[in-house]
């Protein structure tokens, strides 16, 4: 079943003096519980469709659907994590979880129960009352995703997530972010310029061109032997494969 269907997308913005096209007739569908990613290069127009997507940014033209209903405005049912964590320096961990539940004005007593059990299943329990100065950025980027997931949103929708962490660091938060959103059975749509970690994690890849975006190729990726880990995928014969494939179509 379709989750998420992006319909005939462009986008133009406008400044006094002149005009910018940024993405060009993009259409697509997300299936429930899939992971997709968008790659393509800077500047091209990536995070413009995932805000979009989100019903953050208006199209000049075409609909974004969830659940087959149309898209006007943001949605409960959508979860964003940024690029950099935007955890709030002066709040303890906890209080950084809670917050977007303050600002929708919900109850915490009715989503204790699911935090704490968020938070120790991804080793932050003992971290609850620090605050983020204190955690390592790996760990900031799970409270991050927990502060996401704390709203129960059914589709999360990632920019770079993993862009601000260093290199090692990137490849274990990685696949430990990804066996969350697994876990908790999230439909993802992922925005990143790294091609191993798209290729690591997606059921199916988007290549984008350059700015104006338009759809250059879908990619379908499966392994031979299928597991759940991003971090064993690397190692499998199939991953340079697909590694050269979508590489040439980003460099021709
Ligand atoms: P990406 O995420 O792929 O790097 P963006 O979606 O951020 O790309 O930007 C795509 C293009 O749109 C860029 O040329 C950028 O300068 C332009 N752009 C992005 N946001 C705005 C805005 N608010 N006003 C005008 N131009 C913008
Ligand atoms: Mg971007």
């Amino acid at each position: 079943m379709n989750k998420v269907s992006i319909n005939n997308i462009h986008m133009n913005y406008h400044s006094l003096k002149t005009w910018t096209k940024a993405l060009n007739n993009i259409s697509f569908d997300v299936k429930e519980g899939e992971f997709l990613t968008i790659v393509g290069p800077s500047g091209c127009g990536k995070s413009t469709l995932l805000n979009i997507i989100a019903g953050l940014l208006k199209p000049s033209f075409g609909e974004i659907h969830v659940d087959n209903e149309k898209l006007s405005s943001v949605s409960t049912k959508m979860g964003y994590m940024f690029q950099r964590d935007q955890l709030f320096e002066w709040l303890t961990v906890w209080d950084n979880i809670v917050l977007g539940l303050k600002i929708q004005h919900k109850s915490i007593k009715d989503y204790k129960e699911n935090l704490d059990t968020l938070l120790k299943d991804y080793g932050l329990w003992d971290f609850k009352s620090h605050y983020p100065d204190e955690l390592s950025g790996g760990m900031r980027q799970k409270v991050a995703l927990i502060r996401t997931l704390a709203l129960n949103p059914e589709v999360l929708l990632l920019d770079e997530p993993f862009s601000a962490l260093d290199y090692q660091t990137r490849l274990n938060i990685s696949d430990e972010i990804f066996k969350i959103i697994k876990k908790e059975g999230k439909t993802a749509i992922m925005v990143t310029h790294d091609i191993s970690e798209a290729i690591a994690m997606s059921n199916r890849i988007i290549v984008l061109s350059k700015r104006p975006a338009e759809i250059r190729k879908i990619f379908d990726i499966q392994f031979a032997n299928n597991h759940d880990s991003p971090l064993k995928c690397r190692e499998e014969p199939e991953f340079r494969v697909y590694f050269n494939d979508i590489w040439k179509e980003l460099n021709t």
